[in-house]
């Protein structure tokens, strides 16, 4: 016992010998994050092309451009805005060694706008909420984000009340471009061969389908993408879309008696079956929904839309089991419109893949823990390009960017949520390095 804490000492000691001994590299996260925050990259939703909007590809450009700059080769960026590169190992033995992807997104969300994001630093963070200067009706509270509480001390970085911060996901670009040129001022931390991707797109979908899985090279993949220090996905939602139509027969008013069937009631009927307790407004955490969200109502045709999610797909089943049994009570009670069903598979869960490849988190959680940041595990409610990725054959679990608040104007990051995340990049790679067979 004795020597295994002596041994235990002796290691960490090590590895924080190892961790002083890096040169930094040769511009820290936070200053390119400012500069990809800059860049407007606002995707639009409802377009034929990818990328969405061709702003995108100014930010493409650059990632390539810089790639160049810190020593990344096969630099390119397709015609569909995605910008790839390899990053060879440095090990004799590279080829037993899996090659690592890791991705970030370039666009920021449609819901606010990302022009003109003006970056502001507050230095030194002693607590309390923060006002953001050009609308003070903007408030990043410690109430609505607690996290802010572990932060005393650290450089909060948040826009200024007009925009968003496109923390989501130019944090990821940051981290990841900052862990490449680390790994360059550092030859001495060995790892193997990394293939790195910036997509355009991913807040509207679309842009994953555009990825050369291929021609990535890649065994396993990272998306950084997520929230909080720590955080680490390796489940999303596993996702249906039902549509549910009630035909009826429409006629003119006056002469409709005995003809009319009004297919509006069968379609508020079959709404007001809903179970209130199995609804995205009164579920959280690892519970699923049933959500009704868009629908036609008419005379002669209504129709809904309802989206079905749950982690797990017996779940998933019994929640569309719900859904058929509904339309064939309102069917009963309403024998003249014709009630019909659809119900299609949008995304599987990619735990359902992810569970044969436990190493993928497990390192992740070490290699967060050699940062000194406490991992857990975080299913997102909702799905990722990492998720498409895994069921196309690239498992892609989705790591922490240090970030908060997405898609809103009260978005922050901080110094040290790009600085550990970065570290754990580079400690990520090192692991696989020290695991090869
Ligand atoms: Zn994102």
């Amino acid at each position: 016992m004795k020597y295994a804490f002596a041994f235990i000492v002796s290691l960490l000691i090590a590895i924080s010998a190892q961790a002083q001994a890096l040169k930094p590299p040769k511009e820290p996260a936070i200053d390119r994050f400012l500069r990809y925050a800059k860049i407007d990259t606002q995707s639009a939703e409802d377009q034929t092309t990818v990328p969405s909007t061709k702003k995108q590809l100014n930010l493409a450009n650059l990632l390539a451009k810089e790639l160049k700059e810190v020593g990344a080769q096969n630099v390119r960026v397709s015609e569909f805005g995605i910008v790839y590169a390899t990053v060879p190992g440095n090990l004799a033995d590279n080829p037993k060694v899996p090659v690592i992807g890791f991705i970030a997104h370039m666009d920021t969300s449609p819901a606010v706008s990302g022009e003109n994001v003006n970056p502001i630093i507050h230095k030194n963070y002693q607590g309390g909420d923060i006002v953001l200067p050009k609308d003070p009706t903007q408030v990043i509270t410690v109430a609505g984000s607690p996290v802010l509480k572990e932060l005393i001390g650290d450089d909060i970085i948040t826009a200024d009340g007009i925009t968003l911060l496109g923390s989501d996901d130019k944090s990821g670009c940051a981290e990841i471009m900052t862990m490449i040129d680390t790994l360059m001022q550092n030859p001495q931390i060995k790892h193997g061969t990394l293939a790195i991707a910036f997509t355009p797109d991913e807040e509207v979908g679309g842009g994953i389908e555009k990825f050369d899985v291929k021609g990535f090279g890649a065994k396993f993949a990272y998306t950084v993408d997520g929230e909080s220090l720590g955080e680490i996905s390796v489940e999303t939602w596993s996702a249906r879309t039902a549509t549910v139509t009630f035909k009826g027969k429409s006629t003119h008013p006056g002469t409709a008696k005995g003809i009319m069937v009004n297919a509006m009631y069968a379609a508020a009927d079959y709404l007001s079956r809903f179970p209130k307790d199995t609804l995205p407004e009164t579920t959280e955490g690892r519970v699923g929904f049933v959500h009704p969200y868009a629908g036609v109502i008419d005379v002669e045709e209504s129709s809904l839309k309802i989206l079905l999610r749950d982690f797990d797909l017996s779940g998933l089943d019994a929640k569309e089991k719900l859904l058929r049994d509904m339309v064939t009570q309102t069917q009963a009670k309403f024998p003249e419109v014709k009630i019909a069903i659809d119900v299609k598979q949008d995304y599987k869960n990619m735990k359902e893949v992810l569970k044969d490849f436990p190493e993928l988190a497990d390192n992740a959680f070490e290699a967060a823990r050699r940062a000194g940041v406490k991992p857990y595990i975080k299913p997102i409610r909702g799905g990722t390009d990492g998720a498409t990725l895994t069921f196309e054959g690239l498992p892609t679990p989705n790591l922490f960017t240090g970030g908060t608040n997405f898609h809103g104007k009260l978005e922050f990051n901080s110094r040290r949520g790009l600085e550990k995340t970065t570290e754990t990049l580079i400690n990520l790679v090192q692991i696989f390095a020290e695991k090869r067979k």
